[in-house]
């Protein structure tokens, strides 16, 4: 599979990045196993860059599918951290959870605006110092806005930026894709390395799967694409179209129809008392709440399932 090198970072990584949201608790909830299988299929097919964070709960899949491995893997996590100690923390859970004496790239999660990173500062300064101490081997933010990867490429501390990008801007809550392609560009004249996320939309652009994976594939400044997958066909359609083999039709066939049969919803239980939490989570303003109850606006939503973390009656999940 084709590599890339994320920025001044040195850090080299297969241009498909094995999205791991998708396997977790947050959407699919698969057993450690299946999902440590998965992950461990990927890699066998040449994916060599996992994504993660701590809000996703899948630390235990990855650390099962990089057990005894004798090859590199690159892991990227990101977390909510406001404070030094904070930070601290989850730099150490990343740790201990993942069973690594360092975590190559740390990431602030969501960092949508200047003002936000200006706010977590304190925790980008304790990974500033992880760096140091080789706790850490990159450090940046994950963002959904053109407005943050504007922010952090004028910040010379960070070197990674992974921000949103699709063919149809889907979930880019302050621009189009026009707009996050300018910002890219410029990122990358900066010096920052960079990797993509939500290359399907959430899954909105699955029956347009080809044109959308090469938009991101034919973006030079991007080192890698984070994609979320839940099954072994998802696997090889997605390694097949990064390493640009031609796999034979009737094969490819058959992978995108089963892709396109998983098409995923946010789905909402019937005893949800519209508290508003959720609404108040979604940063993306896909939720509202009418007639008592939250509702969702499909073409906003990212299908991230961050929403399902904040409900305390549990009726949200990625289906
Ligand atoms: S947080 Fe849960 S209970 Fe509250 S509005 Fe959202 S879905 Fe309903
Ligand atoms: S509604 Fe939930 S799944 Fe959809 S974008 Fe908002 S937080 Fe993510």
């Amino acid at each position: 599979m084709y590599c890339g090198v994320l920025g001044s970072t040195g850090i080299k990584v297969s241009c498909l990045c094995f999205g791991t949201l998708t396997i977790g608790p947050l959407q699919a909830g698969l057993p450690i196993n299946q999902g440590a299988n998965l992950i461990r299929y990927a890699i066998d097919k040449g994916v060599n860059f996992l994504d993660t964070a701590e809000l996703y709960g899948t630390y235990p899949y990855i650390r099962q599918a990089c057990q005894g491995l004798n090859k590199e893997v690159i892991i990227a996590t990101r977390s909510y951290a406001y404070t030094a100690q904070d930070m601290q923390d989850s730099v150490k859970k990343a740790c201990r959870e993942l069973g690594r004496a360092y975590i190559d790239v740390f990431l602030l999660h969501e960092m949508e605006s200047a003002s936000l990173i200006k706010g977590h500062w304190p925790a980008m300064e304790y990974l500033l110092k992880a760096k140091e101490a080789g706790l850490v081997r990159a450090l940046g933010i994950s963002t959904h806005t053109v407005a943050g990867v504007r922010a952090a490429t004028l910040i010379p501390e960070i070197d990674i930026i992974h921000c949103l990008i699709n063919l149809d801007g889907i979930g880019i809550s302050d621009g189009t894709s026009k707009d996050m392609l300018a910002a890219i560009r410029q990122a990358a004249l900066f010096n920052k390395g960079l990797y993509g996320m939500k290359a399907l939309g959430g899954g909105h652009l699955i029956s347009r799967s080809e044109e959308a994976l090469s938009f991101v594939l034919h973006i030079p400044e991007l080192a890698s694409c984070a994609v979320g997958m839940q099954t072994k066909a998802e696997v090889d359609y997605n390694a097949a179209f990064f390493s640009r083999q031609k796999v034979p039709a009737v094969t490819l066939k058959q992978l995108k129809q089963q892709i396109k049969q998983q098409k995923r919803r946010l789905h909402i239980e019937n005893w949800c008392t519209g508290c508003g939490r959720c609404v108040e989570r979604c940063s993306a303003k896909a939720l509202f709440v009418a007639g008592g109850q939250v509702k969702v606006n499909e073409s906003l939503c990212r299908l991230c399932g961050y929403c399902g973390g904040v409900c305390p009656e549990f009726c949200l999940k990625i289906i």
